[in-house]
Formats: structure tokens, C-alpha cells, sequence
């Protein structure tokens, strides 16, 4: 008698589960914003991606509408046959302006762009270069191109140095990987240096900035225009999907490169084309990431507020202290070290029954366990007491 072939699933769920690695949605209701409500209570979310809090923004959700009405909920094919609109190409348009680059291109999401992206600037007799921290995306497509990949040690250009110098005259093409803002660390990458290396080696860099992307640079452009490197050749990809508070993803670069993705990048070619309501919030949103700087502003006082919190209350030692130190970061993602993956899980309850939504991290997405918070513009002063306030209460010991 055969077995089960698909026997091997619950096994390997109960091993998922005795790890504490097992994973499980939550439902959140209402709009987008500091705050939402789950398991009946209002809990002030601090889990979001919508940094600037425009996902439930009226402009966006009009715009969103306005756009259903004149073309319809679906672009009906890929953007080569019969799905593209002119929408897709004033998004196109809208980014290449943000991000000051000659063209941009717009994916159905973040993941896709890196995926297609990587695949088709590199291949089987290419090197790929990347951060030890990337997001899983850029891990993918690494591996789906076929290129041989060496990781090199976190933001780390020593070793990056030492892993051209080695590696790098045995291959065609070599490709750079790194996020701008690290989405589980929330520290920046060392672009200069990084581009500089580049430049040596004759190495192409292609940069993530999902988590920068209307949050940094004086006009929001992101990392690349916080660290000074606007202009330089360079890939920028990001997301719509996260400060930009919609869905779909992006490249931005030379007319060549975005010209060649568009010959050449599979999970732009062979899927359809984004939704008339997503492009339409993009667009939306960019123009008040231009129009509106002081959103940027708040969210960097908030940034500050919290960190100082953070600090303070993490700057005694004390032995019933469940967490550690809390990681060095340059944005609004801030993640305070936890001792295990039970324990983080167990803390991320506690402080949903006070109100309050964050993020658990845990292995295998992160090396060590952490309890993740991120900031939006529109969290309000007493949003941020309120956090601090619990902190402060497990960090002292109370039950
Ligand atoms: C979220 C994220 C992505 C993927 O973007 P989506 O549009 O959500 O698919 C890619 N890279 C990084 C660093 C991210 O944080």
C-alpha cells in the first residue's frame, strides 16, 4: 500500500509549531491608519507600511474610484497587447520626476519588479553581489536568474571589496543587491561607498527602496536622495505599496534599462497590467509626497520621539527585562531585540490586549527574534505615550 504522498504536510506543520515559527493571519478592520480595530478592541497600529498614511486617504480613494468609473476594475491584459492606458504611463512618468531618472516602469508589485528585474539583467555567466539582510525578493531573484551569488556580511563594504577583488574578473556581468532602508533592521545601506566600489569594479548596483520611497530625501525621493546619490547609474526599484499607500511596484533608471525591461523582463511581460485603481492612487499619492513635505516632517519628529522614549527606558539593565537593545536605525522602523521566538510572540500579545498592534518578527525571516514598530505621519503624540507607556511597564518587570 502506497502512503499518503501528501502525508509529510502535518509533520512538517507540528515541527512549524514547536519551533514557535508557525505563522497565521490577522484581520484588521476599517481604513488604513493609526489606528484599526482587531479581536473588537481599536488597537493603534503600529505594524503599517503607510508611512505617510495615505492608504486611506480621501484624494487617493477618489482618485481610485474616479478611475474604476472611466476604465473599469481590470487592464484586461498585459501591458504589451491590450492592457495599457495612459494612466500607467503618467505613473511612469510621475515616478522618472520623483526620482529624477529619464525613465521609470511600472510592475504588479515590488516582489515582481526585483524578480523580473534581476532575471533579466543577469544570467548564468554573471555575479551577483548581495547584502546579507535583503528582503526575500531580492534573495529570489537572485537565485531564479542563475547567476552565481555571494552574500556578503551586513552593509559591510570591506568584505564587499574583498568579494570583488576575489571574484569578480571571472565573470561577464556582476550585479549589486542591496535594500536602501533594511525593512526588518531599518538602518540604511552605505550607498556611496557601495557605488563607489561599483565604479571600480565595473559592477551594476541595483538598489530597494520599498521602505525609502516618499519617506526620505528632501523631496521624497528616497535613500539614493538622502545618501547623496541622485543622478549616479544606478537601479532604484521600489514598491506604490507601501509610503505610497497602494499596490504595484517600480524601476526607475536610464531609457535604456527601462526600455530593455521592457523587452526583457518576464514578470512585466507575460502579466496584466496594474489596475486602473492602483495606478490612479499612485499617481495620487506622488503628487502630495511633492506637494505635501510636512507629512516627512512629522513622521521624522515621531521618529525622534520614540527613539529617545526607547532609549530612555531601555538605558537601565534589569533582570526581568524580556528585551534587549534596540537595533541601530535611520527610519521609521525601529525593532527592539527579544530574547526567543516564544517570548516575542508572547509580548506581542500582552500589548495587543493594552491596544496596541505590532509586528513579532522571528526566524527564519530575521537571525534573532524582535518585537518591530513602525511609524506613521499621522500617529498622534499621545499614540506614541501610549507605547511607551506599556514598554515601559514590561521593561520595569510588571506582570
Ligand atoms: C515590501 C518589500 C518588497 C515587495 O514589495 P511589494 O510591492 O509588497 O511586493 C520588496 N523589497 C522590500 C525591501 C520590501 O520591504
Amino acid at each position: 500500500m502506497a502512503s499518503d504522498p501528501y502525508g509529510w504536510l502535518a509533520t512538517s506543520l507540528q515541527t512549524i509549531h514547536r519551533a514557535h515559527w508557525h505563522r497565521a493571519v490577522q484581520p484588521l478592520e476599517g481604513l488604513p491608519g493609526p489606528v484599526m480595530v482587531g479581536q473588537g478592541q481599536p488597537l493603534v497600529n503600529f505594524a503599517s507600511n503607510d508611512y505617510l498614511g495615505l492608504a486611506g486617504d480621501p484624494r487617493l480613494r477618489a482618485a481610485a474610484i474616479a478611475a474604476v468609473q472611466q476604465y473599469g476594475t481590470g487592464s484586461t491584459g498585459s501591458r504589451l497587447l491590450s492592457g495599457h492606458r495612459p494612466l500607467h504611463r503618467q505613473l511612469e512618468t510621475a515616478l522618472a520626476n520623483l526620482k529624477g531618472t529619464a525613465d521609470a516602469i511600472v510592475f504588479s508589485s515590488g516582489y515582481l519588479a526585483n524578480i523580473g528585474t534581476i532575471t533579466a539583467l543577469v544570467g548564468q555567466r554573471d555575479l551577483i553581489l548581495s547584502d546579507q539582510y535583503n528582503h526575500a525578493s531580492l534573495i529570489n531573484g537572485a537565485k531564479l536568474s542563475g547567476a552565481t551569488v555571494f552574500d556578503y556580511r551586513h552593509s559591510d563594504t570591506q568584505h564587499l571589496l574583498e568579494q570583488l577583488t576575489q571574484h569578480r574578473e571571472q565573470y561577464r556581468r556582476c550585479l549589486i543587491l542591496t535594500d536602501s532602508v533594511f525593512s526588518m533592521d531599518g538602518d540604511l545601506c552605505p550607498l556611496p561607498a557601495i557605488l563607489a566600489l561599483a565604479e571600480q569594479f565595473e559592477a551594476m548596483v541595483l538598489v530597494d527602496e520599498a521602505h525609502g520611497t516618499g519617506v526620505l530625501g528632501r523631496t521624497g525621493a528616497g535613500g539614493v536622495e538622502h545618501l547623496g546619490c541622485r543622478g549616479r547609474p544606478l537601479v532604484q526599484m521600489g514598491t506604490l505599496s507601501k509610503a505610497l499607500g497602494s499596490l504595484g511596484g517600480y524601476v526607475a533608471g536610464s531609457a535604456e534599462l527601462i526600455d530593455f525591461l521592457r523587452n526583457r523582463a518576464s514578470s512585466w511581460i507575460y502579466t496584466t497590467g496594474l489596475t486602473p485603481a492602483a495606478t490612479a492612487a499612485a499617481c495620487q499619492a506622488i503628487e502630495i509626497v511633492q506637494s505635501e513635505p510636512d507629512r516627512r516632517d512629522r513622521l521624522q519628529e515621531h521618529i525622534c520621539t520614540l527613539t529617545a522614549g526607547l532609549d530612555a527606558l531601555l538605558a537601565h539593565p534589569s533582570p526581568h527585562r524580556p528585551f534587549g537593545k534596540r537595533f541601530p536605525s535611520d527610519s521609521p522602523i525601529l525593532c527592539i531585540e527579544v530574547t526567543n521566538a516564544a517570548t516575542v510572540m508572547a509580548l506581542k500579545q500582552r500589548l495587543m490586549a493594552q491596544g496596541l498592534f505590532l509586528s513579532a518578527v522571528r526566524p527564519p525571516t530575521v537571525p534573532t527574534s524582535r518585537l518591530r514598530i513602525t511609524l506613521m505621519a499621522t500617529h498622534t503624540p499621545e499614540h506614541l505615550e501610549k507605547i511607551l507607556g506599556e514598554l515601559g511597564k514590561i521593561a520595569a518587570g510588571a506582570r
